[in-house]
């Protein structure tokens, strides 16, 4: 089920309207991070270069639930983007009404303008049809590049696609084919790691990754639930006693899948969770009373290790411990190394883990990092994103 993208139709002379995703931080009115501008612009980059085309840029930036809020403004994207791409981006002072069709009827070949946040209005996030009707109404052809949003049912990711010819952009495409890819016909040996917080938010991806994958290995914080599943002490680490059930279940279902199933074999205990408390290396799988499991250990890295080194394809989603805490990211740094310098196909998604990876500079060697947290979860777990589903199959 491939989707089309930009490359797939004719551009000549369109007026394109793209959904991007410049969600970026903005503190005291100043971009702290552009990566999101900068990911959008081999897209933009290409519908300009396009014969008498011109381009409408629309996302939203941050939560301000359908009132207008200045600090939240997206005039900071359109003068970021403008230096970026050495053009001066037009400003629009909303998303829909008269002005905004009106000035985007009047754009004129190579120009851009930048909508005013989305979610200045609450039909954005409502997928309100009428809404969506209006957005769709400013632009000839519909490009969505705002993966990080594509598992979001909004006016400007989905619904705008029932009205407006809509094909995805060269980023939105990419993570389609590498997440895609992942599930649809992995290279195996295929490795599976997941870790973070919580069972809780990761049992879709476990299941769907267990009629998938060769061997799973299991870290960070979730881990402990599947210790205690199976009878081991796990001191003061956390836990999710309504999930036992559910964490035994899925060690059984993997035996029956034939799916190696790695977990901490030894860890490293804190006595407090604080940022300065120190780390104690526990050389067995149960943990003494009274101490947290922060971090994995030696031992089950080098189980890491040696089904990561063998392995054709990787996904990573979820750090394997509180790598926040200077003592207890080594484990989340040595697996990051680990993927780093697998030869497979590597892919690795979700908020923390992209966050751990992109601290430790690794990002560069790895085949490619989502830029979407929850959506690549979802995408992950074998559903179909609403924002991709709209997009026209080729
Ligand atoms: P992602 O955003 O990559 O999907 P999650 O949001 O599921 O990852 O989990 C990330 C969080 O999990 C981090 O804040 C990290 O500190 C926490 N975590 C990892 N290991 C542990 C642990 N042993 N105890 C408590 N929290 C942990
Ligand atoms: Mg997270």
């Amino acid at each position: 089920m491939a989707k089309k993208t930009v490359n797939d139709i004719d551009l000549k002379n369109a007026r394109v309207l793209m959904r991007a995703d410049f969600n970026v931080p903005v503190k005291n009115g100043r971009i702290t991070d552009d990566t999101r501008i900068r990911a959008a612009l081999p897209t933009i980059k290409y519908i300009l270069k396009q014969k008498g085309s011109s381009l409408i840029l629309m996302s939203h930036l941050g939560r301000p639930k359908g009132t207008i809020k200045p600090e939240l403004s997206l005039k900071p994207v359109a003068a970021r983007l403008g230096n970026l791409l050495g053009i001066s981006i037009i400003m629009a002072s909303d998303c829909v009404g008269d002005e905004v069709a009106e000035k985007s009827k009047n754009l004129k070949s190579g120009e851009v303008m930048l909508l005013e946040n989305l979610r200045f209005h609450a039909e954005e996030e409502k997928n309100d049809p009428d809404f969506a009707k209006q957005l769709a109404s400013l632009g000839t052809i519909f490009v969505n590049d705002a993966f990080g949003t594509a598992h979001r049912a909004h006016a400007s990711t989905e619904g705008i696609a029932h009205f407006i010819t809509a094909v995805a952009g060269f980023l939105m495409e990419k993570e389609i084919r590498f997440l895609g890819g992942v599930l649809e016909n992995p290279e195996k040996p295929f490795v599976a790691i997941i870790g973070g917080a919580k069972v809780s938010t990761k049992i879709g991806v476990l299941e769907s990754l267990l009629k998938r994958a060769t061997s799973i290995v299991i870290g960070g914080g979730m881990a402990y639930t599947f210790l205690k599943a199976q009878g081991h002490s796990i001191g003061k680490s956390l836990i999710e006693n309504d999930f036992l059930k559910t964490a035994e279940n899925l060690l059984k279902h993997a035996a029956s899948e034939e799916v190696r199933i790695i977990l901490p074999q030894d860890h490293l205990v804190a006595s407090e969770f604080t940022e300065t408390a120190g780390a104690e290396l526990v050389d067995s799988i149960d943990i003494p009373d009274g101490k947290i499991g922060m971090d994995v250990g030696p031992k089950t890295l080098e189980s890491c290790r040696s089904v990561i080194e063998q392995a054709k394809t990787v996904v990573w989603n979820g750090p394997m411990g509180v790598f926040e805490f200077d003592n207890f990211a080594k484990g989340t740094l040595e697996v990051a190394e680990m993927v780093a310098d697998c030869r497979g196909t590597t892919v690795v998604g979700g908020g923390d883990s992209v966050a751990a990876v992109n601290k430790f500079g690794l990002s560069g060697r790895i085949d490619h990092v989502s830029t979407g947290g929850g959506a690549s979860l979802e995408f992950l777990e074998g559903r179909e994103l609403p924002g991709i589903k709209v997009l026209e199959e080729k």
